[in-house]
């Protein structure tokens, strides 16, 4: 390790997706519903209520463990960490300390320099979630926060890394392998808000260590590192010491602010839970089988339907993604696992990005039906992709969506047709200047892709021309729609 390596260390606090809370029975589905409908004398910590053990969330935990190559102990134990504040009813969380689940594994990601890397995890403990707090106005200007107990007692595991990861970039990896593997696993949701969090200890070699808390989204981690590394390199510059602290990451402004609190571990005054027993589950982990998991299936995509290794990446780093590329290909899985592997990890993924939907938004036999089309010769790529954009503009917008094949037919691109100057249609508009006022329309309609055409996003010019031609009922010629539509997007500049 060289001098001024960045040294990073992650804790993710991820919600088991069982059907019932940790101690009690009260539901954890409580996103849609109203505050503190979801509790109980148990969850609300009321005198005399005693906790029962969820099996099931024992039994996922024990399925990550066995995922992440750690050994269950032979005993584990619940202890109480004591501590005060709002949103902990019971003046302490019911958790794990010096007995955890399970203790030393790994989780191989894709290091910096290319190839495989292991990232060692040190322990998996299972705890309670505590509530939540909500703050009414601003933190400054605030008058008051409420407090909502729903989510008290919703099973967390924690799982903590060594200080394995290098950069900002390996920790993002490291997080997009363990949320895949937890959802190849049937355990976690990633789309529920607030499932996973996480703490990330940070330092320069050779100097202090710093504790990021409560990074509220996975995509918040790199951004809170690349910070904090500025931040500490700086100070370093100026012939400064960085302190051993704990900070917040406030994610609107994107910087670490140094947290007043100043617990240290032996404030928390731990002991053994008195009302739960030790837990003896060593012997579940021979009876759980687990499911085919990301690096798995990306060597089956690579050997059974010839996937490059970056695509095979891509297509299961997502469970959704995985799922759809597998549908789309069984229609015809020598014709077009080929052209899907490269269609669904370039260029579907780059538009659902550009649009901001998910893969879920994707009708998987319309998509099939496109590439039959493109397979089959009867569109280009080309023409391929403009229709693609229109079925997914068409389902973001919610409009009627047409079938790959009708529109082909409006935008009239099929081979030997020449869409682009055919203008025998009776619907279509004919000459240039109608070309103009749509230019013109488009770009008064659509402000947020001009905005993102100056700041240099060349999706947002790709998505202006699909407007176009839907505007132009696919009766102008493409390149002459994009001469046109580049000649107005840089006047409007100068
Ligand atoms: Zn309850």
């Amino acid at each position: 390790m060289t001098e001024g390596q960045v040294i990073v260390g992650l804790e993710v606090h991820c919600q088991l997706d069982t059907k019932s809370k940790l101690f009690c029975g009260c539901s954890t589905d409580y996103r849609s519903d109203a505050p503190n409908t979801h509790v109980c004398p148990v969850c609300l910590g009321l005198p005399g209520a005693m906790p029962v053990l969820n099996k099931r969330s024992i039994e996922y935990a024990i399925r990550v463990a066995k995922a992440l190559n750690c050994s269950v102990l032979p005993e584990s134990e619940f202890s109480r960490k004591n501590y005060f504040y709002p949103d902990l009813d019971k003046a302490y969380q019911i958790t794990q300390y010096d007995k955890p689940l399970a203790e030393g594994g790994y989780l191989e990601i894709e290091s910096d320099e290319g190839g495989e890397k292991r990232i060692r995890i040190t322990r998996i403990h299972v705890e309670e979630d505590p509530g939540r707090l909500v703050h009414k106005g601003t933190t400054e200007s605030g008058k008051y926060s409420l407090v909502d107990y729903n989510r008290a007692g919703i099973p967390l595991i924690e799982i903590v890394s060594e200080p394995d990861m290098r950069s900002p970039k390996e920790a993002r990896k490291f997080l997009n392998k363990l949320r895949a593997t937890l959802e190849y696993l049937s355990v976690f949701d990633s789309e529920k808000e607030g499932s996973l969090r996480v703490d990330a200890n940070i330092s320069i070699k050779g100097s202090e260590r710093v504790e990021i808390k409560n990074i509220s989204s996975y995509k918040g981690v790199e951004k809170a590192l690349l910070f904090e590394i500025t931040r500490q390199k700086s100070l370093l510059r100026r012939g400064q010491k960085v302190d051993r602290e704990t900070r917040h990451y406030l994610e609107a402004r994107g910087v670490t602010q140094s947290s007043r609190s100043k617990e240290q571990e032996h404030d928390y005054r731990y002991f053994p839970e008195p009302d739960l027993r030790p837990l003896h589950v060593q012997s579940w982990v021979e009876g759980i089988v687990l499911p085919e998991l990301p690096d798995a299936r990306r060597e089956r995509f690579i050997a059974q339907y010839g996937c490059s290794l970056n695509h095979a990446r891509t297509l299961t780093g997502e469970l959704r993604l995985a799922n759809f590329f597998e549908t789309v290909v069984a229609a015809d899985p020598q014709g077009l696992s080929t052209l899907a592997d490269t269609w669904i990890a370039d260029t579907l993924i780059g538009e659902l990005n550009y649009r901001t939907m998910s893969i879920d938004a994707v009708d998987p036999a319309g998509f099939t039906e496109l590439l039959t089309l493109v397979k089959a010769g009867t569109i280009t790529d080309k023409s391929g992709i403009e229709v693609l954009r229109v079925m997914l503009d068409q389902r973001r917008n919610t409009q009627p969506c047409e079938t790959p094949a009708a529109i082909v037919d409006r935008l009239q691109v099929r081979k030997g047709s020449f869409a682009a100057s055919a203008h025998s249609g009776a619907e279509c508009l004919p000459v240039v200047d109608p070309i103009r006022t749509s230019i013109a329309e488009v770009l008064a309609e659509q402000p947020a892709a001009v905005e993102d055409f100056r700041k240099g996003k060349k999706g947002a010019f790709n998505f202006l021309i699909g407007q176009l031609m839907k505007k132009t009922r696919g009766c102008a010629d493409p390149g002459e729609l994009n001469r046109m539509l580049t000649e107005e997007l840089t006047m409007k500049e100068v």
